[in-house]
């Protein structure tokens, strides 16, 4: 099937699977598909110098291992003041597929340094007045009663919890840090490091290739061919075009999915558009303060804010190398990817998602309020958040740096017209042969999950099948049944997957 050459198509040559982007998503992506069938080939193209260097690079985002044990935002207290868990769960439960994923690796000799991308750093979560203490008990019983957070800690001790966080007590009254949970075995995940591994494994095997500066400009049917996609691929060091046909294209590019996705012209795309959101976060120059914080500490969002706004001071091990990052400070921005242009947005903006994004936009307005009012902080004002944190909080202690960009997803809705949702989504034809991924949360931690949804979705009957199965099982051996109802077999894999990962 190789060096395919068809002139009509002005075909430089023919891959089975084309990734855009080279991400954690597609790096991911290709790792399970090329093990799950070696006789594809795979084309990865990657606009940028280096891999992982958008939101999947260590300090893009924020390298929490999200498994619930700490985002406060995943357990909604409803109206009756009952909380629900799902979400925690559900994403606790797919951090564990990744984890199983990552101690296969380990396993089977693929990966021999795990502590080069995942680390152990324990996950707390905060809180400051009684309200939120409440929140947080009710939160901590329902969690703990399951074995996916069975080593969950709740206290109230001022000496215990001044042993659990001691610079977060620098400089503070008595009591007020009201309450805390912790979780030990919580992770510091470098996906940048991990992004790099997984490629580099995954072009060393026969029939995968990675092309650097190359942007993909456009993705069309091939109207003589059933099921073909053709690629416009620009070499950026060249500036010469390359096209080739592809029986898959799977849309890794990260907050420029969006407008890749417009250039197929399915009709599954219709009606999505996109809603950047920047970050910052202030990184911890003094050492003597980064060897007082060991652990990673959520708190809640304030009111009005996005959900991944939540603020954190987080430990943050890169090359072995430990540093302390606060944030994120999230801003208005146009660009769709760090790197992007201030044109993206406006560039999105089509007849059939016009209505929507207007529709969201208006529904929105006090968000967009609070994204412009965070870019337009001064350094007073990130200090004032950072000294709930740490009281005597020295701006000169802390460095403004840049995080990657995320772009939240506006879909079409039957009754609000127009809705901004803070999820992923895969976006896909019903022939499976196109498929993207939109939207930017919880992310990188639940990658193996997202990826086997999109396998399920567009490799059907090739996942149904019995080799592809085993093969599966053997990688995510909780793959197709629920943790949370057999608690046995829950501990027995954790421990395993954690013993791999050098986490116990
Ligand atoms: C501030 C912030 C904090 C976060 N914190 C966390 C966290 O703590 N834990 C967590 O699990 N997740 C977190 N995330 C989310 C996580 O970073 C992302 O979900 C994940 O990195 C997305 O990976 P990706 O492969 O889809 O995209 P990316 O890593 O952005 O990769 C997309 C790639 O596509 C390339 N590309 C784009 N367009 C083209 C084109 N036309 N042609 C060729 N290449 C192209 C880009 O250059 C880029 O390299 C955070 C994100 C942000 C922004």
């Amino acid at each position: 099937m190789s060096n395919f050459f068809d002139p009509r198509y002005k075909t430089t040559s023919r891959a089975d699977v084309v990734l855009v982007g080279a991400g954690i998503m597609s790096a991911t992506l290709g790792f399970l598909l090329k093990e799950l069938d070696p006789t594809l080939k795979i084309e990865i193209y990657e606009r940028l110098d280096r891999v992982a260097a958008e939101s999947s690079d260590a300090m893009n985002n924020a390298g929490t291992g999200h498994a619930g044990n700490c985002e406060l935002n995943y357990t909604v207290q409803k109206e009756d003041g009952s909380i629900d868990c799902a979400k925690a769960f559900k994403i606790a439960e797919q951090f564990e597929h990744s984890k199983q994923f990552w101690a296969w690796l380990c396993d089977k000799g693929y990966i021999l340094h795990p502590e080069a991308f995942i680390n152990k750093v324990p996950h707390l979560s905060a809180v400051f007045n009684e309200a939120d203490r409440d929140f947080l008990k009710k939160r901590y019983e329902i969690l703990k009663s399951n074995a996916l957070f069975e080593e969950m800690e709740f206290s109230e001790d001022q000496e215990l919890l001044k042993k659990w966080m001691p610079l977060m007590f620098h400089g503070r009254a008595a009591e007020g840090i009201l309450a805390a949970t912790k979780v030990d075995k919580g992770t510091d995940v470098n996906f940048g490091e991990l992004t790099r591994i997984l490629l580099k494994l995954l072009c060393r095997k026969e029939g995968v290739q990675l092309f650097l500066e190359h942007e993909v400009r456009d993705i069309d049917k091939v109207e003589e061919e059933e099921g073909i996609w053709q690629m416009k691929i620009r070499n950026l060091k060249t500036n010469e075009n390359r096209f080739i046909d592809t029986k898959f294209v799977f849309i890794g590019a990260g907050g420029a999915a969006l407008p890749l996705l417009q250039k197929t012209d399915i009709h599954e795309a219709d009606g999505f558009g996109g809603f950047p959101v920047s970050g910052q976060w202030l990184i911890c120059k003094n050492p003597e303060l980064v060897a007082l914080h060991s652990v990673k500490v959520y708190g809640k969002a304030a009111v009005g804010a996005p959900p991944m706004s939540v603020p954190h001071l987080d430990t943050r091990i890169i090359d072995g190398k430990k540093s302390l990052l606060f944030g994120p400070y999230a801003g208005f921005s146009t660009k769709f990817l760090k790197k992007g242009s201030m044109f993206d947005l406006l560039g999105s903006i089509e007849f059939d998602n016009l209505i929507p994004m207007i529709a969201a936009g208006l529904q929105n307005i006090p968000l967009t309020r609070y994204l412009i009012g965070q870019v337009t902080q001064s350094a007073e004002d990130r200090l004032e958040s950072l000294l709930q944190f740490i009281p005597d909080a020295k701006i000169k202690d802390w460095e403004l740096q840049e995080a990657g960009m995320r772009v939240q997803i506006i879909k079409k809705d039957k009754s609000k017209i127009g809705v901004l949702e803070f999820g992923t989504e895969i976006v896909h034809t019903e022939n499976g042969t196109v498929a993207a991924l939109l939207g930017a949360s919880p992310g990188a931690s639940t990658a193996v999950s997202i990826m086997l949804n999109l396998l399920e979705k567009c490799f059907k009957t090739r996942m149904e099948s019995p080799e592809w199965q085993n093969k599966i099982k053997e990688m995510i051996p909780s793959y197709g049944k629920s943790l949370l109802e057999d608690q046995e077999r829950c501990r027995t894999l954790k421990n395993k997957a954690e013993i791999a990962l050098g986490l116990i």
